[in-house]
């Protein structure tokens, strides 16, 4: 029997939808269900950085200005020091995540992609896939289903090499952006909560700001007492939206492909938050899958894809744990924030670094600033 698809992807997420239109892009017949519909919202800092717009912009995603609010860099704050630095090359954008679904959702419609939302894939069966009462046959199955995947289960992907959970919890707030910058502010708070909150500017008057932690109970509220330069700015700033939590996990698949299912964005693995580029990785994936697709079995199919995904990850996988070993050791952030703000040239590069516009081993000698910096300052 021929099949109804050439891409079945499951789950109409960022990495769903980039999945599918990049693979549509490549002339492949796509379809995408959704347990929801369009506009969905999640969990998110909301912070695109600027190879993020670069990545969607290479699917042919261009995001108008208005769709959010640009940032030129990013701010770091803790141990009374403030810090910031410009991006390379190009700027960030904060968008709230009803607005970038939403136009994720209406590019993919305009490239043809049959959009089946409301519509929950209950299992997979001989490379059928199952969804409520209904069945597709399809030449490839991708389970872009997030974070909890089931697709990952079913396909027997789900062994790990890492798997280190945190817990995000997000609000907006009606206020004016008080800084060009995205910041971040490093907590000390009670010693056995580090914490990390992150504001993001979405709007002229709206800014979203998500707390990160390693307890599943620490809510906006208890922490912002532990920030009050932050919690006076947002004292009179009325809340925009509901609280609303999720999982952010370190975590490292052993496999993120079999023969014929392929697993994209969270499903196949992800980077802590606070790096603010777990999409910027999805986008990423979604082209070197929607390629590999393309080649099809010829050209090495899914194991060249497992290649990929796993160059792709390091980068920010590195930078994951940098930032999370200064947000666990006291002295190591006390330090560090120190040699960035007297050693003015460090921050910038390790931005560029972030953010793939510098490569390591041209971060080399600015390592070596801060490691020396680290162990000189008192
Ligand atoms: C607190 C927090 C802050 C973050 N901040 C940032 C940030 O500032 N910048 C950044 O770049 N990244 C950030 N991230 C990461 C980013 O949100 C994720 O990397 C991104 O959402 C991954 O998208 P996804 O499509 O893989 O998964 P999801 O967005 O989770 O989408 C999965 C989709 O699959 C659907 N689905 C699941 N199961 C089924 C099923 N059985 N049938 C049909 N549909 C199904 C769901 O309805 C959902 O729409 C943050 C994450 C967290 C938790």
């Amino acid at each position: 029997m021929s099949p109804d698809f050439d891409v079945f992807v499951i789950g109409g997420g960022p990495a769903g939808l980039a999945t599918a239109i990049a693979a549509a892009q490549r002339g492949l017949h796509v379809a995408v269900a959704d347990a929801w519909g369009p506009g969905i919202d999640k969990a998110c800092g909301e912070g695109l950085m600027p190879d993020s717009v670069e990545a969607l912009s290479a699917l042919g995603v261009t995001l108008p200005k208005e769709a959010g609010h640009p940032f030129p860099g990013i701010r770091f704050l803790g141990c009374g020091v403030s810090v910031d630095a410009h991006f390379p090359s190009g700027s960030g954008l904060g968008v709230r995540r009803t607005v970038l679904h939403d136009l994720l959702s209406v590019e993919a419609g305009r490239r043809g992609i049959e959009l089946l939302w409301k519509t929950r894939v209950t299992g997979l069966r001989a490379g059928m896939v199952e969804c409520e009462g209904r069945s597709f046959r399809s030449r490839w199955i991708v389970g872009a289903d997030g974070g909890q995947s089931a697709v990952r289960r079913w396909a027997g992907l789900d062994a790990c090499r890492r798997d280190e959970r945190r817990y995000g919890f997000r609000r907006h707030y009606r206020i004016e952006p008080w800084s060009e910058f995205m910041e971040l502010y490093w907590g000390d708070g009670d010693p056995h909560e580090a914490c990390q909150i992150y504001v993001t500017p979405v709007g002229p008057q709206e800014v979203c700001v998500a707390v990160l932690s390693r307890n599943p109970q620490l809510r906006l509220d208890q922490a912002l007492p532990w920030f009050p330069q932050l919690a006076l700015r947002l004292s009179g700033a009325a809340a925009t939206s509901q609280e609303r939590g999720g999982i952010t996990a370190s975590r490292q698949l052993r496999r993120v492909a079999t023969e014929r299912i392929a697993l994209v964005g969270d499903a196949s693995g992800s980077v802590d938050a606070i790096t603010g580029e777990g999409l910027c990785l999805t986008f990423h994936q979604a082209n070197a899958l929607a390629r590999c697709l393309e080649a099809g079995e010829a050209q090495g199919g899914l194991s060249r894809y497992e290649e990929q995904h796993r160059r792709l990850r390091r980068r920010p996988a590195f930078m994951a744990d940098l930032m999370l070993l200064m947000g666990r050791r006291d002295w190591l952030r006390r330090r560090t924030l120190s040699v960035l703000s007297t050693q003015r040239n460090v921050f910038p590069a390790m931005l560029a670094m972030h953010v793939g516009g510098l490569p390591p081993v041209s971060f080399a000698a600015n390592f070596l600033a801060l490691g020396w910096g680290l162990l000189t300052q008192a």
